[in-house]
């Protein structure tokens, strides 16, 4: 594919352009190869413009947060990727609905509804990443989902089209109905009046619990597999014995089997392979056919 940065960087005066850049940046895993040009739009009219352009010359791009849900090939990723994260990071209240841009990051978020003593995100305390990622994956933790309070998603078309999405239906783990060819610019969320008190003691303690029970101290991208009807993944690969596993610099957490951790050097190919050695391991087992949690991103 042949980009025009130069162009790229007309259409986005106050925006970043960086070419050839490397995912390895990007991603909480902290491998991936590089991308034809990484993309930081400064608000939605910059988005517009850049997706018009891209979809006018059939350039492929993906959107990406803080890329703590990615695996990202070795090979990287021949086209443009949009990142939208610190950049479109405004937080609003208006009562009890709150409105969050895309790129605002989830914690924050998290933080301000408590601050606002507003109920209904103190569960998601810990969950790294933005507002698009929870929004597109819908990010759960402790019972909570982050769809169960989005009223409506604000969005931009592939063809650059400004549209609002009211009452999106989500589902585990996998964002609303018709999300596909959208990218996420905004949410309103609503939420209930609590006690500030009350809401900020149940994030330290979610916090804590995490702190135990996950590998916070190594690079990973939370848990690798969604977890089966009525099961949980992590509890089928301990109980086969797998954690500790490595191929390469890739390691099955000892701290909790649905994590997989970079020890340091892995690189996407061996986390890849640990996760069909697992998978596989499980089937022949169970045949429980564990399905990604984790996106992946260009060729394996
Ligand atoms: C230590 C750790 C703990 C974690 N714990 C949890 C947990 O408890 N619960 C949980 O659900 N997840 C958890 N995760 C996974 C991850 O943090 C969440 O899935 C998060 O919501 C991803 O947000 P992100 O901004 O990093 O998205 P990314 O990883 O950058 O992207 C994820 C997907 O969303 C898409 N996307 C992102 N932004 C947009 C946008 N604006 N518009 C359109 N598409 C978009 C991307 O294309 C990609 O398909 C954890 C990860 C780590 C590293």
């Amino acid at each position: 594919m042949r980009l025009d940065v130069e162009r790229i960087i007309r259409l986005l005066p106050r925006g970043k352009v960086f070419p050839d850049e490397p995912l390895s940046r990007h991603t909480s895993f902290g491998v991936g190869g590089r991308c034809s040009a990484l993309v930081l739009p400064s608000n939605v009219d910059e988005i517009v413009s850049l997706v018009q352009y891209l979809t006018e010359e059939e350039a492929p791009f993906i959107v990406i947060g803080k890329g703590t849900n990615l695996l990202v090939s070795d090979r990287g990723y021949e086209g443009v990727v949009i990142k939208l994260a610190d950049n479109l990071s405004l937080v609003e209240q208006n009562g009890e609905l709150l409105f969050a841009q895309s790129g605002a990051s989830l914690s924050k978020l998290v933080e301000f509804a408590i601050e606002h003593s507003l109920s209904g995100l103190e569960k998601l305390a810990g969950i790294p990443g933005t507002v698009g990622g929870a929004v597109w994956m819908n990010a759960g933790a402790y019972g909570a989902f982050f769809g169960d309070r989005v009223a409506s998603v604000e969005v931009v078309s592939f063809s650059g089209e400004r549209l609002t999405i009211d009452n999106p239906r989500f589902s585990y783990r996998a964002g609303f109905e018709g999300k596909e060819k959208l990218i996420i610019t905004g949410v309103y969320l609503e939420l209930t009046p609590g006690d500030k008190t009350v809401l900020s003691s149940v994030a330290s303690d979610i916090l804590e619990k995490r702190r135990k029970n996950q590998p916070l101290d190594m690079r990973s991208a939370g848990c690798v597999f969604k977890n089966p009807p009525g099961d949980s993944a992590g509890r089928i690969i301990d109980w086969l014995g797998l954690k500790g596993k490595r191929v390469g610099g890739a390691q099955v957490s000892p701290v909790h089997a649905n994590f997989i951790v970079n020890t340091g050097n892995a690189t996407a190919s061996d986390i890849y392979d640990l996760i069909n050695l697992v998978r596989n391991k499980v089937f022949e087992k169970t045949q429980i056919a564990l399905s990604l949690e984790v996106v992946t991103v260009g060729r394996f």
